[in-house]
């Protein structure tokens, strides 16, 4: 009933104005009425903002790519976290995504370094070790003097599986390996929790 309903408004637009709302609902958390309401945003933009738009979307596409080194979303080869002298080296923590990690830079209290997983085990959804970037991590942790992994994936089900996972891999090595509190609602996304609760999910951090 939603497609039948979309494609009727779909038919009093031009087609130029039908196919970017078409765009507009493929993103995430878009529906048909958002895509529409941006739509005409972005046609009653002036048209060079519109560009400006445009030209930051294609830009971000083709420049961003994974660190060397954690994984991370950046436009260098290295990201400015891992190149940093300023930061201690000798401690990870892995994230399932960068948002994650744009969560704990905001609170500027964490001087160690990541690892991005970009996303977490779910044999629910058929994602297992090899689908993350968990073979980076333990390159990494051969070739690098680590002397502890915090372990920052999310307190649901996918986010604790992972947690275990990665412990199991880690510790044999004799690298100290550490859980974030769980004063993280369960479920909750890393991204929008607050930073004193962040702060106080790294200070209470458990060994495993
Ligand atoms: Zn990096």
């Amino acid at each position: 009933m939603a497609e039948d309903s979309r494609s009727r408004i779909m038919d009093y637009y031009s087609t130029q104005i039908t196919k970017l709302i078409g765009e507009l609902s493929k993103l995430p958390g878009i529906g048909s009425k958002s895509a529409q309401r941006l739509a005409f945003h972005i046609i009653n933009m002036p048209k060079e903002q519109a560009e400006h738009l445009s030209a930051a979307i294609m830009e971000a596409r083709q420049n961003v790519r994974y660190c060397r080194e954690c994984c991370t979303l950046t436009d260098e080869e290295l990201c400015p976290i891992c190149k940093s002298d300023r930061r201690d080296h000798k401690t990870i923590m892995v994230v399932e995504n960068t948002r994650d990690l744009a969560a704990y830079e905001k609170t500027g209290k964490y001087d160690g370094v990541y690892h991005v997983l970009h996303g977490a085990i779910s044999p629910m959804l058929g994602i297992g070790p090899g689908d993350i970037r968990l073979k980076e991590l333990m390159t990494r942790l051969q070739k690098e003097e680590t002397q502890e992994v915090i372990i920052a994936t999310n307190s649901n089900l996918e986010g604790e599986t992972t947690a275990m996972y990665i412990s199991k891999l880690v510790k044999p090595s004799g690298i100290r390996v550490t859980r974030i509190a769980s004063g993280v609602p369960v479920g909750g996304d890393l991204e929008y929790i607050d930073e004193v609760t962040l702060l106080r999910a790294l200070d209470g951090r458990t060994e495993l």
